[in-house]
């Protein structure tokens, strides 16, 4: 199968046409988007990721009022999710998690919760002694709905070693997710590419999404994130992808990831709204959400901006020429028109 991959890629065209049908077959018209807010509540990090712009940089950290505050403001707005993601702060244990959790649940208990890297949850695990399924468990009775499944960057351990040493293995990354997927915690999967990664390991990484998928059943979507290059150490070496290889991604992203996964992200943030436009015809059939705020991205360079509204998010789509609708979390649609 690897080498039916690799040399699908010899004919470009031909990959999108491929991704473009698929996606109409199993998804239609329609191009979806979540209103949420993003909330990162620290960029403290013991972890010195390569390609990682956002971590020690301000050295803030947020207090569960401020916390509370930004919650307020999404649900103000509309926001059906708020997603909750931060560094590693050296004592973050179980009990801090949830006292972020709690924080949300005391404005809204209907807000969905989407939080904590299967990275944090390893770490809330690791200092408070316990096994990280037990973490999600606990997790879950706090409020906790579904985890990001951010930190995946390229699943191969020679690759991690080179550019996120300490962060988890392959398999604890597996382990953390199939644990959430058990314990009926829904996940997203991502990928990072564009920097020391070639097609092969991109591939290797879709396929084990695709295994994960096909035994667990709980990813709800795929997204792609390209590497950004700015402001971190990674960026001395690796430039980044061009526009055309972040549709090539999206659409081998169809390809290997049907019919196990439906939902295939063109984020925003990281490819601009006109490639997010394009990547709409090689496979892809979501945009991704409001955000509010956007850090992360921001800091490694991306010029996308950090907050895009319902109107906005719903223009880009038609003016594609495709239908928007808005969904939640788990893909379940909103708004009918
Ligand atoms: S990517 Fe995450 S874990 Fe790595 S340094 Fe940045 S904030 Fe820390």
């Amino acid at each position: 199968m690897l080498q039916q991959y690799l040399k699908l890629l010899d004919n470009p065209f031909e990959i999108f046409k491929r991704a473009d049908t698929l996606r109409e077959e199993t998804v239609g018209s329609e191009v979806t988007y979540v209103v949420n807010r993003n909330i990162n509540f620290t960029d403290i990090c013991v972890n010195r990721c390569k390609f990682c712009s956002f971590s020690n940089r301000r050295k803030y950290k947020l207090t569960l009022e401020e916390i509370e505050e930004k919650v307020r403001e999404a649900v103000d707005y509309g926001c059906t999710e708020v997603c909750i993601q931060g560094g590693l702060l050296p004592d973050a244990d179980l009990e801090f998690y949830k006292s972020i959790l709690n924080s949300v649940r005391e404005v809204s208990e209907d807000i969905h919760i989407h939080a904590f890297s299967p990275m944090e949850i390893y770490h809330a695990a690791k200092n408070s002694v316990m096994d990280s399924r037990d973490v999600i468990k606990e997790l879950k009775n706090a409020g906790l709905n579904s985890i990001p499944g951010t930190a995946a960057e390229i699943l191969d351990d020679r690759i991690r070693k080179q550019i996120c040493p300490q962060k988890i293995s392959t398999q604890e990354w597996i382990d953390v997710i199939v644990s959430a997927h058990e314990e009926g915690i829904p996940t997203t999967a991502t990928m990072m590419y564009g920097h020391i990664e070639s097609w092969e390991d991109r591939i290797n990484h879709l396929n084990t999404i695709k295994k994960i998928q096909q035994s667990t059943g709980g990813f709800t979507e795929f997204i792609p994130l390209p590497f950004m290059w700015k402001n971190n150490e990674l960026g001395k070496i690796a430039k980044g992808s061009s526009g055309f290889e972040d549709l090539l991604v999206i659409a081998i992203s169809r390809i290997i990831l049907h019919p196990e996964i439906t939902n295939i992200q063109a984020s925003w943030v990281k490819l601009g709204t006109k490639l997010v436009q394009a990547a709409l015809f090689t496979g892809a059939n979501d945009v991704g959400g409001t955000l509010m705020e956007e850090n992360i991205s921001k800091l490694a360079g991306s010029s996308s901006g950090e907050f895009l509204s319902i109107e906005e998010l719903r223009q880009i789509i038609e003016r594609a020429g495709r239908e928007p609708r808005q969904r939640d979390t788990v893909y379940n649609i909103i708004n009918e028109k």
